[in-house]
């Protein structure tokens, strides 16, 4: 059992997405790895811009990457047909959107809101009834089941999104910004939400924010820069199942991909002054990053470079020689 739940449920290797927009591509995901266990809950932080929905999205079987390679609870994503596709995102996943409304229907009861995925599934009513009560009771709105979507806070709807993705049981639960449209005593609660569910039914979630103060509610965070996973935040220890606080101390660990290239973060490149440039040395214990300021192509703009090919080609010195050449034949 232990050893089932260490098995990983997502790997991705190498994972790219293009989007094409108007002639030029636009590389959402460049080479992403990432392995996630069983059981597991994740955060995923990055700036806006930084692919984190497209990862989410492609998780959720609503998208297909463009190159790399996926498996989600043991299916190759990439091979699946569309309509295995479609039971994927049926079977599988749950999704939460960070605006609520995505999931729900407005004018339905928060209960006939949960019942409706399972409506798919041929679950008998007095079933579909009973499943949905307990969803409710475990995100704490058993009291609010009667009342029309329209009648309930941000927060509240957020809530029953949740228990939404979790009709049809789930293996992978996938949140995009789900804190992102609420205040501040509705995102604890629906962290508490995120973390009652991970205990209780070891579910699989991934909770994706640009709000670094994810950390503080997960076991591990990875972050995000360009496409690409760039570094990994651990809990050094964290406390399960007594009540107790989460350990409070995180490691910050850089990843290194397939072929060894890491990122340096933005803020200490700025710090040090590194541009295009570094010395590597290796010291007791580690590796030594230096900034180099005086190799040849230091500083160089490589903008240039394409600003003088994207305009008419230069002539060549002997193409110069010969169109003058050429011109004096004219003249005479
Ligand atoms: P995040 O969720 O981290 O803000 P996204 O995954 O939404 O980032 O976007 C990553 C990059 O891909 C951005 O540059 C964004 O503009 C681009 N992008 C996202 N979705 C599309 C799309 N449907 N068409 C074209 N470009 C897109
Ligand atoms: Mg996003």
């Amino acid at each position: 059992m232990v050893a089932e739940a260490k098995a990983p449920i997502i790997v991705c290797d190498n994972l790219v997405r293009i989007y094409r927009v108007a002639e030029h591509d636009v590389m959402a995901l460049q080479g992403l790895d990432l392995v996630v266990k069983a059981g597991e809950l994740m955060g995923i932080v990055g700036v806006s811009g930084s692919g984190k929905t497209t990862l989410l999205n492609i998780l959720g079987g609503l998208d297909r990457p463009s190159a790399g390679r996926i498996m989600v609870n043991g299916q190759n994503l990439l091979k699946l047909s569309n309509s295995a596709l479609d039971q994927y995102r049926l079977n599988t996943v749950g999704f939460v959107w960070q605006q609520s409304a995505r999931n729900l229907v407005a004018y339905m009861s928060a209960l006939r809101n949960i019942e409706l995925p399972m409506t798919l599934f041929g679950v008998s009513s007095r079933m579909k009834r009973r499943r949905a009560e307990e969803l409710l009771d475990l995100v704490g709105l058993s009291d609010r089941r009667n009342h029309k979507l329209s009648e309930l806070s941000g927060g509240e709807q957020q809530r029953v999104a949740i228990s939404v993705a979790l009709a049809n049981k789930p293996k992978l639960l996938l949140a995009d910004e789900p804190t992102g449209e609420v205040d501040e005593a509705n995102a604890q609660r629906i962290y508490q939400i995120f973390k009652g569910l991970n205990h209780e039914l070891n579910l699989t979630t991934l909770i994706v924010s640009h709000d670094l103060n994810l950390a503080k509610h997960v076991d591990r965070v990875v972050a995000i820069r360009d496409g690409k996973v760039s570094s990994e935040t651990l809990r050094d220890q964290r406390p399960r199942g007594d009540g107790a606080e989460h350990g409070s101390t995180f490691t910050e660990l850089i990843v290194l991909d397939s072929a060894g290239r890491m990122q340096i973060p933005k803020e200490l490149r700025e710090q040090l002054g590194l541009q295009r440039y570094a010395r590597l040395e290796v010291v007791e214990g580690g590796i030594l990053i230096r900034p180099v300021d005086d190799h040849p192509g230091h500083g160089h703009d490589t903008n240039s470079v394409f600003h003088e090919t994207d305009s008419a080609p230069k002539e060549t010195r002997l193409q110069q020689w010969i169109r003058r050449w050429l011109k004096r034949g004219d003249e005479s």
